[in-house]
């Protein structure tokens, strides 16, 4: 008999939700972000323990808005990992900045801080350090603020992959940047579809960014610009989803912990698959990555037992789109042998043994 696919991963929304916009649509009839969005604002700079949180329609164009933000200008170089969604550079790009690839390490995938020395100029102007899966740098996130000032560099934090992670001194992932960023689109951890976040103790770039997503306007509404601005607005229906959404993240971040262990449990001695560790008091696995042989036939055994899974960021220096020379080791082996299990927060423990038996499986024959 054949089981049920599991997917690599799916949102996952529930009855709150439904209730939720059902109660606005009879409530109110605007959609465009209002209310809704200021408490899921709210809710987010509450968890984060930012002073100021500011929604956007994603995670790419809030990662534009930071930089922007932040003074980031066309012809400026942007340090960026080489191994990250390709949304990271792609977001300086498209003003005109120049991302430059930095390779990152091998157990964290996190920027590596002695490359990123090597990789400034009198051009740099900002370091994007994506914490990938959560996980933070070897050296300590220290160790890049410190970095930043030394060298008058904006520290932006792509933190798309990171609500429920926290820095060792307690702070939120995101919170060490001056502005964090944050996704919602459908993979990850929370989701109102699409969605991004930004997070700053900065009064004066937090009033900013409100003016770049909305016009320029210089208040709700009006029709005065002082500064040029555009439209990357939020809308009433992703709120109430996303309030819903937060109230679950709690409960979301124990169970991926918990899906962690039992997936490094179940692999325990197997030398084709190798889990990248986790701090698991401090962050929160979003997706269980790993490096494992033989990936193209892996993938094809797995999908032939309805198992899907996807493989991890090629490096992107050599994606077609950028084609930039340059030798990184950590990430081209990643993108050779690194694969995502699925990870999906509604992985039931069962499914987590059946992917494990015939990973196993697979190795054996
Ligand atoms: C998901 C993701 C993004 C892009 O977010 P979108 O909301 O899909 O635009 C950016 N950076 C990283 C590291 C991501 O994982």
């Amino acid at each position: 008999m054949t089981q049920p696919f599991i997917m690599q991963m799916r949102p996952l929304f529930g009855d709150e939700e439904k209730r939720a916009i059902c109660e606005y649509m009879d409530e109110d009839g605007f959609i465009t972000e209002f209310k809704r969005t200021e408490q899921f604002e709210l809710m987010i700079a509450e968890y984060t323990g930012a002073r100021h949180c500011i929604v956007v329609n994603n995670g790419t164009i809030s990662l534009t808005l930071a930089a922007l933000a932040a003074g980031v200008q066309a012809g400026d170089e942007v340090i960026v990992p080489n191994y990250t969604m390709i949304a990271t550079p792609n977001s300086v790009k498209m003003f005109g900045a120049i991302p430059v690839f930095v390779d990152v390490e091998p157990e964290t995938l996190c920027l590596d801080f002695a490359k990123v020395k090597q990789a400034i100029t009198s051009k740099t102007r900002a370091i994007m350090l994506v914490s990938a899966n959560g996980r933070y740098p070897s050296v300590g996130i220290g160790a890049f603020e410190q970095l930043a000032r030394e060298h008058n560099l904006v520290l932006i934090e792509d933190s798309a992959q990171s609500l429920g992670s926290f820095y060792p001194d307690g702070r939120h992932v995101g919170r060490a940047g001056v502005i964090g960023s944050f996704s919602f689109s459908a993979p990850k951890i929370i989701s109102t579809g699409q969605g991004g976040a930004l997070i700053t103790d900065n009064d004066a770039l937090a009033a900013k960014l409100r003016r770049l997503k909305d016009f320029g306007r210089s208040g709700g509404g009006n029709d005065i610009h002082g500064t040029i601005g555009y439209n990357f607005k939020f809308t009433e229906l992703q709120a109430v989803i996303g309030i819903e959404q937060m109230k679950k993240l709690p409960v979301r971040v124990e169970r991926k912990k918990e899906i962690w262990r039992r997936y490094a449990t179940n692999l325990e001695g197997l030398a084709e698959v190798r889990l990248f560790d986790h701090d698991l008091k401090r962050t929160t696995p979003w997706f269980i990555d790993a490096l494992v042989e033989q990936r193209e036939a892996l993938i094809d055994y797995l999908k032939s037992a309805n198992i899907g899974t996807r493989v991890m960021y090629p490096p992107i220096n050599m994606q077609q789109a950028y084609k930039v020379p340059g030798d990184h080791p950590t990430s081209q082996r990643i993108g050779m042998h690194g694969l995502w299990l699925p990870s999906a927060v509604q992985l039931t423990d069962e499914e987590i043994d059946r992917i494990c038996a015939t990973i196993r499986e697979f190795y054996k024959a």
